[in-house]
């Protein structure tokens, strides 16, 4: 299954893409993730991407479509992927579209923006991509993460001001795609949940319908 992931900042595409992947036994690719981790590490890449992601901005469209091309011709894709966090505009849906890359539905997680401001002071993340929330989906130690023992943090674009502009540049760039994907018949929408069991189970409903497990 070749299946994209798209939701405001923090509504949940990250989590929901891992229990896909898992489930379907296909690579998620996060285009966020793989920025922070070149932030991380210093490289060219992640020296240009910095200023962009700490304001909440998007990330110049040619460098994230390198990536997603980079990735997309890989071994790890041939029997699918998950794209969580791209395409984030409608070039980007092009370019993808331009690759010859054939997508079979594009899962929308819709959650509305005051819920969306409450939820993400509660997220704490691990330098190793793992993700949580203090009250919907808490680590089994406080503070450290469950899968490598690092101690969690916040993410620099994860203050309220930041996330206003992640918001608002969701809504001017990334939503336009929702009638993108719609026009083409590959839209399915599902209706965020406080708990994450609870979108899990409506997100595998959802896929169940075009021939997700
Ligand atoms: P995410 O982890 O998906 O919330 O992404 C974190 C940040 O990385 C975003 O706020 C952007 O600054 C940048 N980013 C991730 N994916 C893209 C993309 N497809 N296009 C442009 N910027 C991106």
């Amino acid at each position: 299954m070749n299946l994209i992931i798209m939701g405001a900042p923090g509504a949940g595409k990250g989590t929901q893409a891992e229990i896909i992947a898992a489930r379907e036994n296909i690579p998620a690719i996060s285009t966020g993730q793989i920025l922070r981790d070149a932030m991380a590490a210093g490289t060219e890449l992640g020296k240009t991407a910095k200023g962009y992601v700490e304001n909440g901005d998007l990330v110049p469209d040619e460098i994230v479509i390198g990536i997603v091309r980079d990735y997309l011709k890989s071994d790890a894709c041939a029997n699918g992927f998950i794209l969580d966090g791209f395409p984030r505009s409608i070039a980007q849906a092009e370019a993808l579209e331009k690759m010859g890359v054939v997508i079979d539905a594009v899962l929308s997680i819709d959650v509305s923006d005051d819920r969306i401001v409450a939820r993400m002071s509660g997220r704490r993340v691990c330098k190793c991509g793992a993700s949580y929330h203090i009250d919907y989906k808490p680590s089994k130690v406080e503070g450290i993460c469950d899968k490598c023992s690092s101690e969690l943090y916040i993410r620099a674009d994860d203050k309220a001001e930041t996330v206003i502009t992640r918001l608002h540049n969701y809504h001017a760039q990334t939503e336009p795609l929702l009638a993108f994907y719609n026009e083409r018949g590959k839209l399915i929408r599902v209706e965020g949940q406080e708990e994450v069991e609870d979108t899990t189970r409506l997100v595998r409903e959802a896929l169940a319908k075009v021939g997700g497990r």
